[in-house]
Parts: C-alpha cells; sequence; structure tokens
C-alpha cells in the first residue's frame, strides 16, 4: 500500500487518462454524461433568446401595465415558427430533455407574462398529447395553435372555485348521452389561462365523483361550442400579460370523440377502479407531472433576468464614493443569487432529462426542480429589488414587475406545499398529510 492509503498517486503533470466513450459519442451502455450543449440545443438557444431580447423584452412594461393578451407578440412568435407546434415537438424530439427546459428558460428572461401567453397554450396540447388517441393528436393540436395567418390558443381548465390543490374536489361532471353519442358536461373552472378566448379548451370533468380523481376524463371542448364561456376575467399581482379567467360550462354538449383516449379506454379503466385495482393514471396529475421541470424552467429564466439586471446596475451605481458592488453585502447577494439559480438549473434539467429518458422519478425529482427553481425565482427577484433600492420598487425598473411575476411559481401548477408534500411522501414512503 502506498503512502496515500491506497488512492493511486498522481503525478500533476501527467495528462488525465482518455476516458471511454469522450468527445460527446455515445459510449456502450448509452450516452455517456454530459452537460455540454450540442450544437442544436445551442442554435435553439441562440434563436429564442434572440426573440425575447429583441421582441419580447422591449414590450414587456407595455403589456405588463395594458393587462391584455399581446397578440401582436404572439403573431410575431408565430410568424418565426416559434409559436407552433412545429416548434414544441423539436423541443419535444431533443432526447436529451434540455431543450424545451432551454426555451422556455430563454423566453421567460424576456418576460414572464408574455412568456405565458405565448406558451400557455401548451399546457392543452401536453394534456392531448399525454391522453388523447394519435386521431386526436392530428385533429386538435394544430387548432390549439391555428396558422401565423388565423393564429389561435389552446387551454387547460382543471381547477375549480373548490378545486385547487385538491384535484379530487372537482364538481365538473360530464354524463354520457348515448342515444346522441355526445358528452354532456356542467361546471365552473377557474383560474384557466387563456380561459375563454382559447380555440379549444381541455376540460377535466368527473364522469362517476364516487371514485374521486381516479373518476376524471379530459375532454376537448371545440371552437365555439354552445354553452362554454368565459366567466370572470381575473385582475392579477404579476403574469398580467397572460390571460386568466374562469369559464363557465352549461349543458355544454361535445361530440362523443371528444374524450380523449375514447369512450373504450375510459370504461376500462373505470371498470379497474371499481373493481378495486389501481388506476394506471389520474387525468389532471398525468398532465402536472409531465410540465413540472418546464415550468420550472420558466421560474429560472425570471430569475435569470432579475440576477442579470442587478449585476449591471451594482456595478455602475455608487454610493459613498465607490461602485456599490464593492461593498461585500452586495457582492454576496450577487454571488448567492448565480449559486442558487445554477442549483436550480440543475435541479430543472436532472428532471427533464429523467423525464424524457424514462426514468422513475423515485423521490419526486419533478417536483423538486419546480420546488427549488420557482422558490429561488421568488428570493432573487426580491434580492434584486433591494440591490437596486427605490429604484428597484419602481415601475421605471423592470424588476419589480418580475418580483410579481415570479410569486406564481410557488402557487400554480402545485404550490410549493404540495412539492413538498409530493417530495416527502416519495422519500419515505409514509402519506404525510
Ligand atoms: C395566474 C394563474 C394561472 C393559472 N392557470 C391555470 C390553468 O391554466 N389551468 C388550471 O387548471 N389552473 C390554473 N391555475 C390554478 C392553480 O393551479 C391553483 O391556483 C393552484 O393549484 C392552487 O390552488 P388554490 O389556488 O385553490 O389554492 P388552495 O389549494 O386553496 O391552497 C391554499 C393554501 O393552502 C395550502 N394547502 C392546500 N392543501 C394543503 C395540504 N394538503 N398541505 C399543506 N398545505 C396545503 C396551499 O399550499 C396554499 O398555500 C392558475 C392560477 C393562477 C393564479
Amino acid at each position: 500500500m502506498s503512502e496515500t492509503g491506497g488512492v493511486a498517486e498522481l503525478d500533476p503533470e501527467q495528462e488525465l487518462p482518455e476516458i471511454a466513450g469522450g468527445g460527446g459519442e455515445a459510449s456502450e451502455g448509452g450516452p455517456k454524461f454530459t452537460l455540454e450543449l450540442n450544437q442544436d440545443q445551442k442554435d435553439i438557444r441562440e434563436w429564442v433568446h434572440g426573440f425575447a431580447e429583441g421582441v419580447v423584452r422591449p414590450a414587456a412594461e407595455e403589456w405588463d401595465e395594458r393587462e391584455e393578451t399581446p397578440w401582436p407578440v404572439i403573431q410575431e412568435a408565430a410568424n418565426i415558427g416559434l409559436y407552433s407546434f412545429e416548434a414544441l415537438g423539436q423541443f419535444w424530439a431533443d432526447e436529451t430533455g434540455l431543450t424545451l427546459p432551454i426555451a422556455n428558460e430563454e423566453l421567460f428572461w424576456g418576460d414572464a407574462g408574455i412568456g405565458m401567453a405565448i406558451m400557455g397554450t401548451s399546457l392543452a396540447v401536453a394534456a392531448i398529447f399525454g391522453q388523447g388517441t394519435p386521431e386526436q393528436m392530428g385533429e386538435w393540436i394544430p387548432q390549439c395553435f391555428g396558422t401565423p395567418d388565423d393564429v389561435k390558443l389552446g387551454a387547460f381548465c382543471a381547477s375549480e372555485p373548490d378545486a385547487g390543490s385538491d384535484v379530487s374536489a372537482i364538481r365538473t361532471t360530464a354524463k354520457y348521452d348515448e342515444a346522441k353519442d355526445e358528452w354532456v358536461i356542467n361546471g365552473q373552472k377557474a383560474w384557466a389561462t387563456n380561459g375563454g378566448i382559447a380555440n379549444v379548451h381541455v376540460v377535466i370533468a368527473s364522469v362517476d365523483r364516487k371514485l374521486g380523481s381516479r373518476g376524471h376524463a379530459a375532454f376537448v371542448i371545440p371552437p365555439g361550442t354552445k354553452g362554454c364561456e368565459q366567466g370572470t376575467k381575473v385582475k392579477k399581482h404579476g403574469l398580467r400579460a397572460s390571460h386568466t379567467a374562469d369559464v363557465h360550462l352549461d349543458d355544454c354538449r361535445v361530440p362523443g370523440a371528444c374524450l380523449l383516449g375514447g369512450k373504450e379506454k375510459l370504461d376500462e379503466r373505470l371498470a379497474r377502479v371499481r373493481e378495486g385495482k389501481k388506476a394506471k393514471s389520474q387525468a389532471a396529475m398525468q398532465t402536472f407531472e409531465a410540465s413540472r421541470p418546464t415550468v420550472g424552467a420558466q421560474a429560472l429564466g425570471i430569475a435569470r433576468a432579475a440576477y442579470e439586471y442587478a449585476l449591471e446596475y451594482a456595478k455602475e451605481r455608487e454610493q459613498f464614493g465607490r461602485k456599490i458592488i464593492e461593498n461585500q453585502s452586495i457582492a454576496f447577494a450577487l454571488a448567492d443569487m448565480k449559486l442558487e439559480i445554477d442549483a436550480a438549473r440543475l435541479l430543472v434539467w436532472r428532471a427533464a432529462w429523467m423525464g424524457r429518458t424514462g426514468q422513475t422519478f423515485e423521490n419526486a425529482e419533478g417536483s423538486m426542480s419546480k420546488l427549488k427553481a420557482g422558490e429561488v425565482a421568488v428570493w432573487a427577484t426580491e434580492r434584486a429589488i433591494q440591490i437596486l433600492g427605490g429604484n428597484g420598487y419602481t415601475r421605471e425598473f423592470p424588476v419589480e414587475r418580475m418580483h410579481r411575476d415570479s410569486k406564481i411559481y410557488t402557487i400554480f401548477e402545485g404550490t410549493s406545499e404540495i412539492q413538498r408534500l409530493v417530495i416527502s411522501r416519495a422519500i419515505s414512503g409514509v402519506h404525510v398529510k
């Protein structure tokens, strides 16, 4: 045994031996671990960043103040192909899973309200993609986006006034009218992004209240369906360029073919549940779980925007005859912001990679990523306001808007408490309440 206790001594001048599968090639047993982005990922990041910097950021203040859907910006995103199923499909196609979070981070770096106005449709698309048959995907996904000549939106409606975190409390019902092969949907949806202004609404409804969330199914409400109306438009703290509204469903009749996945599959699932067997999936939860790292990436975009703004400001602003960044308290705050943002990104990328490569989320890594990124965004944007002082608190500077926008990331797509619940149950196996 050597004096180093069995650890091989390294000559500091010696080059490290070449590692099998180096140079980005896939090694035996799958692709090697790397955080180096490939050229496609870098190109997409640059493309989305260019749009965020050139189009989204300059429009951010105006649409936040107007609190309206920024149709001209969505139109520009459609013109360049960024607002399209093709782009979303391309981001999704990356087999490492990283392109989707990368694109979201860049877009939301531009502005979160406008980012959500562009990306809100993807929640409806994810539900159709996750639960629809190939025919349903082919029919409804293109109608969520429309075309660059006639841009449309999609909306995903799960939440209700009395069913937010507790999805099992959903009261909206869907009853099958066998004679007409139609579903009749009744209920009220709350806080739906693009609710009432979307071309296609995907609605989660209960087909058997006794079964709780296991009795839920997802339905497409086609454009112009009678009985599907926008309720109150919500006035919000942040994300104000993104439309949020109640949706009323009054004897809303949709063709049998609008049940995502089809009736046969639903009947089989309900029969299994009624026999006491485990259901394979829960309609709403499935959609949320798949989208958590992407939502985390949106929060990261806001956090990074605020950090970068505060860093530049601290290098310019002078008090007591020196730049404020020369004070440790400011410099250390910026160091911590960078540290936390990078740590959150690693969690987001891990979860996105796990999801795309079919790994089991044994410790609720998807929830971890969203929880961390959401909380970092709220914290980092608040720090940015502090670094800008009085200016940070005014609407003349963007960090107060970023702080307002960030707060939703500890609330929607599962609150921070619900993420902690999911994680604690996963790590302990205990049904923590
Ligand atoms: C801007 C915006 C956009 C939205 N977009 C959509 C959309 O497109 N589609 C859609 O379906 N929904 C959407 N939502 C709804 C969103 O998902 C819900 O607001 C969210 O799930 C929280 O539900 P809630 O507001 O009813 O809060 P509640 O569930 O009432 O929670 C209130 C508080 O209690 C805590 N709490 C609840 N249960 C527990 C528990 N078991 N343990 C510990 N703490 C608990 C929560 O963490 C929270 O702090 C949106 C909301 C907003 C504000």
